[in-house]
């Protein structure tokens, strides 16, 4: 038995074929765009599904359902994307379709949701049942798994963790309307702002030497390299980004006490050294540490393929 996975992303609609243990065994694409008709993508979608299944050899029979991770908010009951930024869709009853047209059972989520999920039932959350992700990309996406179960909230609306305020006196104005969000300060797009202000106000930071004196070429991994090197500017912006990383942690940890917090987007990339540092961060600042269960901050294991397998594992 198997089970179709569909990560929708903001230039490629790709879907696997994934095996009861998680593993995707053939994918196949079509392109997305933004201003492609919602239906004609509905009709595409279910044609070359179908198109696939025969290519595959497998059977109707053989598919226990498709899952689909989208961005955007989404309303898992009805099956129905409400509305997504990237794809300008709009109360597109996507999973609706496909399981009418199709015939096999379809579930949909936000692909945060869909990858907190998969990384629970086939990677680094294997061995538990609570768990938190935080996804530090373009943003700071997340999702909440208790008991196995995703929470997603009313009409999928919740598990934004991303959109907590930690610094309600911040003057940083995040995409949700706010200021202050734990996004402004731990994406990957806020490390980077960090690392620009920091050299603009250190010019002998060594920090310029790694990006060859051009500030254009600062990307989230800039600021390790400087780290490597000791760099006193490097050192400083890292020691706060982890600062306000690990208030965001530490307030899901009081709040849902997950046996682990996992990590994943481009930030996640740091591995050992980013977890080592927030576990210290954590341990100092944990409410009833040495009391209270603590958690395990872990990285993700499924890359670059954990959008399928994460919708999959809707299903699985
Ligand atoms: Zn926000």
């Amino acid at each position: 038995m198997y089970a179709i996975g569909i990560d929708v992303g903001g230039t490629s609609i790709k879907w696997g074929l994934v095996s009861k243990d998680g593993k995707v065994l053939a994918t196949d694409f079509i392109q997305s765009r933004k201003d492609e008709d919602q239906n004609l993508v509905a009709d595409k979608l279910v044609y070359k599904i179908d198109e696939f299944l025969k290519q595959q050899g497998v059977e109707r029979k053989e598919i226990i359902g498709i899952g689909i991770g989208s961005p955007g908010t989404i309303d898992s009951k009805e099956g129905e994307v409400i509305y997504t930024n990237n794809l300008d869709w709009q109360h597109f009853p996507l999973a609706k379709i496909l399981e009418n047209r199709l015939g096999l059972t379809t579930k949909i989520t936000n692909d945060a949701n869909a990858a907190t999920l998969g990384e629970v039932k086939f990677g680094a959350g294997k061995k538990y049942k609570n768990v938190i992700m935080l996804t530090l990309g373009t943003g700071v996406g997340g999702g909440i798994v208790i008991d196995g179960k995703l929470i997603e909230g009313n009409k999928g609306g919740g598990a934004e963790l991303g959109h907590a305020v930690i610094n309600f006196e911040s003057d940083i104005l995040c995409t949700c309307g706010r200021y202050g969000c734990l996004e402004v300060y731990a994406s990957a797009t806020a490390l980077i702002r960090q690392t620009k202000q920091a050299m603009e106000a250190n010019r002998d930071s060594k920090l310029w030497d790694v990006v060859d004196h051009d500030i254009t070429k600062v990307n989230g991994k800039t600021v390790w390299d400087g780290y490597d090197l000791n760099d006193k500017t490097a050192i400083e912006v890292v020691n706060n980004y982890i600062h306000y990383l690990g208030i965001g942690i530490l307030n899901y940890c009081n709040i849902f006490r997950p046996e682990a917090l996992i990590l994943s987007g481009g930030i996640a990339k740091q591995g050992d050294r980013l977890v080592n540092l927030l576990t210290d961060y954590c341990e100092k600042n944990h409410y009833g540490y040495g009391g209270s269960a603590p958690v395990k901050i872990l990285i993700a294991e499924l890359g670059y393929e954990s959008g399928i397998i994460g919708a999959a594992s809707l299903v699985l």
